[in-house]
């Protein structure tokens, strides 16, 4: 038997569910990365793994006019969210028509995979961003299932995924689609290393994982979670893993050459940070800083589709019209693809050899400098955090 291995594939397994001869298994790397495995002894030829291939099929062009918004959530449900809440308002609007919201979710065991809900008290499963590829297999045939029985779903995920889901369903009026603006995606297996680094230095009392927590303002500072319902605030410099996913040093390959970094979106709608909006739009953070509303999300409207759907749901937001390019001066991955981090090829190698323990050690002894400076930092009255800012940048 012979197997043709598509290791620069996104992992998203949508070609192994269009397989008809099952053909076409997903395996995982040394790095924790999904790929395709393909037996090419059973492969009949007939293409349809290519056609819903997201790395493959990819032209997104259009002459549509898009719409851009600054926008955040009025609903209390924002609170859970990790931007300004608009995917939760949009998934809300679904499920009280009795569709089904399929997202990402984290379980008990830190698993990081797309699942379906038909219930607004899940909602909270999905919202939130988990900086970790989810794992979408057999999530296209349970998508399928639903529409064939005439129900609405609405995915939000990754461009990557958005766009396999929309090659393999075709045109669908019942089908919303959200992509969200992405950096790039480490393996569930590397960050469940990094979780088992840190239940062991809490006796195993860690339960979850919060990359961002709107309690620390609208920023990349999460929470760590333990059994005893405590919380501790989570800096990513406190952790190998994050650090590295906010320096591009841990994204699978493909992450650097993807497709869909750039305003050609698979989605009805896109949703992303607003970085910059204190640039852009000062008049409109200052509202709703004053309303005390946390988290303002970037919403880029595609299609028609995609304006009818949110026109709906406008009255529960704070809503500023933009452009695009305002949202994507400050939004790199608008633009290009995350560029490899200096660390990519060296931590790649040690986790090779010795593991995420590995990886620890040489981040800790690198950046030993800098993790001692960004705690006192941290610690640092917001008075004198604003005057060494000012000496800074000198204004
Ligand atoms: C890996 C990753 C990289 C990102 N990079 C950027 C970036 O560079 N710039 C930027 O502006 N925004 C980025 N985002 C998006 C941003 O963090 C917010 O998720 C987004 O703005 C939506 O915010 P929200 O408040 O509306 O909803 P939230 O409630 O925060 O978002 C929830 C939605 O995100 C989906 N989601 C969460 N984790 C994943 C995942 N691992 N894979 C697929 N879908 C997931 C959930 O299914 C849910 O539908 C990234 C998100 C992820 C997951």
């Amino acid at each position: 038997m012979k197997f043709t291995e598509y290791n620069d594939c996104c992992g998203c397994g949508a070609c192994a569910e269009a397989c008809p001869k099952n053909a076409i298994a997903i395996k995982t790397d040394e790095y924790g990365f999904a790929f395709a495995s393909l037996n090419e002894s059973l492969c009949i030829e007939c293409n349809k793994c290519k056609n819903v291939c997201p790395v493959i099929k990819n032209d997104y062009i259009s002459s549509f006019e898009k719409k851009a918004y600054a926008a955040t959530s009025i609903d209390p449900s924002s609170k859970n969210s990790s931007s300004g809440g608009i995917f939760a308002l949009l998934a809300k609007k679904v499920l009280n028509i009795g569709g089904i919201v399929f997202g990402t979710e984290m379980n008990e065991n830190f698993d990081v995979k797309v699942i379906g809900i038909s219930n607004e008290n899940e909602l909270i499963r999905l919202q939130g961003s988990k900086y970790v590829q989810s794992n979408m297999i057999s999530s296209f045939k349970k998508i399928k299932e639903s529409l064939q029985k005439n129900k609405t779903v609405l995915f939000c995920g990754t461009p990557c995924q958005v766009s396999a889901l929309k090659n393999y369903i075709g045109n669908n009026e019942n089908l919303f689609l959200i992509d969200i603006v992405c950096h790039g995606v480490p393996s569930n297996q590397m960050f469940k290393d990094e979780i088992a680094y840190f239940k062991k230095k809490y006796n195993d009392n860690l339960i979850d994982f919060k990359f961002r927590d709107k309690k620390y303002g609208h920023d990349t500072v999460g929470s760590l979670v333990f059994k005893n319902n405590k919380e501790k605030k989570l800096l990513p410099y406190n952790t190998p893993y994050y650090f590295f996913f906010l320096k591009n040093d841990i994204f699978r390959e493909n992450c650097y050459n993807c497709k869909y970094a750039n305003i050609n979106r698979p989605g009805d709608i896109t949703i992303c940070d607003y970085w910059g909006i204190d640039k852009e739009e000062p008049e409109f953070l200052k509202i709703c800083t004053d309303n005390g509303f946390v988290g303002i999300s970037g919403i880029i409207i595609n299609t028609q589709k995609g304006i009818s759907f949110f026109n709906e749901s406008k009255n529960n937001l704070f809503l500023k019209e933009t452009t695009v390019e305002k949202i994507q001066k400050h939004n790199p991955n608008l633009t290009e693809p995350s560029k490899k981090g200096e660390n990519y090829e060296i931590v790649r190698s040690i986790y090779k050899q010795n593991g995420w323990t590995g990886v620890g050690k040489y981040y800790r002894k690198k950046y030993r400098v800098n993790i001692f400076m960004r705690k006192i930092y941290d610690k640092t009255p917001t008075f004198a955090k604003k005057f060494i800012t000012k000496l800074r940048t000198n204004k």
